[in-house]
């Protein structure tokens, strides 16, 4: 099993590499969409394809939702919300299922693994580690918060009817049917992140994952039957975003939609959701400062500094993407972040030994290329990477760029690859503007033993999140999302309940 040598291909090819036998059968069969608790064939009966970006190879052929699948499965969502089973169950109950898919999600956690690597490229060792655990981990923590989930009693004090006496009190109920549309970034683990939330809120749920990326997502759809789910409470259809995602956000009978993806996209949401001003909750893009003070204990900031761009190959909505170090440990950081990209063994995700596997896609290396590209045109300059290596497979060099000014497009947008840029800064004052200078507020970072410096950071950070002397550490307890344009709302912890529950106040006179 081989890894990259320079820019030479691979030594094995990845068939040869050892799969789950039941993993080859979910990519040797054909996935149909999960509507009303069956496996049913697109009403057009269009498929569509989705790859291994490893190798470019097909990995498996999946039904393709359109307008027409979307109504069926917003119509199934809609029944299975007003009778049947699902809203006459208790609270805990639903806890109980959600919890149950928890465990399955674990029981499975090999096959999950290699699933996701294979349609997505991350490494085999990140799959297991982060992905499926995480994802278990968010369905048992919204599982806790099924039977939580109150209302209030409140004093009222009416005074144009002196002498009435009132109960008054808050009823927290369920938005209804929620539409959520996710990326291919993380596939499984943002598909928890959304129906975590929505199933513990008593919701029902049409879920269009990504189509780079649908295979764990489907099964996913298997498992929530196993657990006992009723028919009709989570519908699964893939289908192109610009169709059955744009019927989904414009469907008038959902009541919520959840959308992770690019900002551009997100804009079109809120347009495809006024008609019926459904809900909207939105986690978009990031360009994410990471901000690194000479103070910093080094052996925690230069391998922090390159993961926080380089974990998922940059493919992270908060990617520590914009790095700023202070005058005097510029070339040491920038150095050693270049150094760690060096040592990086990039190949295909299933071998064990892979750090960083390809792009997704080819357009999203076209995408990526573009960038880096675009950069050297604009007179930065690259301390390691800055090369598409060559196929099969959609690779690119881990890339430190450096020479850059704030007005550079690699500056300024979201690039969503392997790929930093470095800024040296003098003092606390300069970089919180420069840190702060984007339309986004996702993720920052921050690092520094001084611990009035790391407070004082984190609060003038324009972000969601600022992690210090850390990065990219998500918990299904930690919310998570954006100032300004990275989003509306807030995913996980408590707060994300907020969002799929809604307050009905009642006031009876006594
Ligand atoms: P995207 O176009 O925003 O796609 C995200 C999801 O939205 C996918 O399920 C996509 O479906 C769907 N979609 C696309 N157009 C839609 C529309 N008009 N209405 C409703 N749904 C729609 O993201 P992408 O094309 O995969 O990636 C492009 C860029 O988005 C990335 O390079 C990155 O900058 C950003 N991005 C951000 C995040 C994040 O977590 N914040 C994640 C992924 C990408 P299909 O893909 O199946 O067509
Ligand atoms: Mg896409």
């Amino acid at each position: 099993m081989g890894h990259r040598t320079g820019m030479g291909g691979f030594m094995n090819a990845i068939a040869d590499l050892p799969v789950d036998p039941k993993v080859k059968e979910y990519t040797a069969r054909r996935w149909e969409l999960l509507i009303d608790g069956d496996w049913v064939k697109a009403k057009s009966e269009q498929t569509f394809q989705t790859h291994n970006p490893a190798t470019g190879e097909l990995l498996a052929e999946c039904a393709q939702a359109d307008e027409v699948d979307i109504d069926r499965a917003v119509r199934a969502a809609r029944r299975a919300f007003e009778t049947g089973p699902w809203p006459a169950m208790t609270a805990t109950e639903r806890g109980r299922l959600i919890w149950k898919l928890g465990d399955l999600v674990l029981e499975h956690l090999e096959e999950f693994a290699e699933l996701e690597t294979l349609d997505n490229g991350k490494p085999i060792s990140v799959t297991r580690a982060v992905d499926v655990p995480l994802t278990a981990e968010l369905f048992q923590y919204m599982a806790g918060w099924a039977n939580k989930l109150e209302g209030n009693t409140i004093p009222l004090s009416v005074p144009y009817t002196p002498g009435a006496m009132y109960h008054a009190y808050t009823l927290r109920e369920p938005l209804g049917v929620v539409g959520q549309i996710i990326p291919w970034n993380f596939p499984l683990l943002m598909a928890a992140w959304k129906l975590g939330p929505a199933l513990a809120g008593g919701n029902t749920v049409v879920f269009k994952p990504a189509e780079h990326t649908p295979l764990t997502a489907l099964r996913l759809g298997e498992l929530i039957m196993e657990a006992g789910f009723p028919k009709g409470v989570v519908n699964v259809v893939p289908g192109p975003g610009p169709i059955a995602g744009e019927a989904l956000a414009a469907h008038p009978d959902v009541d919520k939609i959840a959308f992770t993806g690019s900002t551009a996209v997100g804009k079109r949401i809120i347009g495809a959701a006024t008609g019926n001003l459904k809900k909207v909750t939105l986690e978009l893009g990031g360009k994410s400062p990471n901000v690194v003070f000479a103070d910093a204990d080094m052996d925690q900031a230069i391998p922090g500094a390159a993961s926080a761009i380089f974990f998922n190959h940059g493919q992270v909505c908060s990617a520590g993407s914009r790095l700023y170090v202070e005058d005097g440990a510029f070339d040491e950081v920038t150095e050693g972040v270049a150094e760690q990209a060096k040592q990086m063994k990039v190949g295909p995700g299933m071998d064990p030994a892979t750090e960083m596997g390809p792009l997704v896609a080819e357009e999203q290396l076209d995408r990526v290329w573009d960038y880096v590209e675009s950069g050297f045109a604009e007179g930065a300059r690259a301390l390691s990477g800055g090369r598409k290596m060559d196929g099969p497979g959609y690779f690119i060099e881990p890339t430190v760029l450096v020479d850059t000014n704030p007005n550079m497009k690699v500056v300024r947008e979201e690039i969503f690859g392997p790929v930093v840029t470095a800024h040296p800064f003098s003092r606390e004052n300069d970089v919180l503007p420069a840190a702060n200078d984007t339309i986004y507020g996702l993720g920052s970072g921050v690092w520094t033993k001084d611990l009035s410096r790391a407070h004082r950071m984190a609060e003038r950070l324009h972000a969601g999140t600022v992690w210090v002397n850390c990065y990219n550490v998500f918990d299904a307890a930690l919310p998570f999302g954006g100032y300004k344009q990275s989003g509306w709302g807030r995913e996980m912890g408590h707060e994300v309940l907020n969002l799929y529950t809604q307050i009905k106040s009642v006031c009876m006179r006594l």
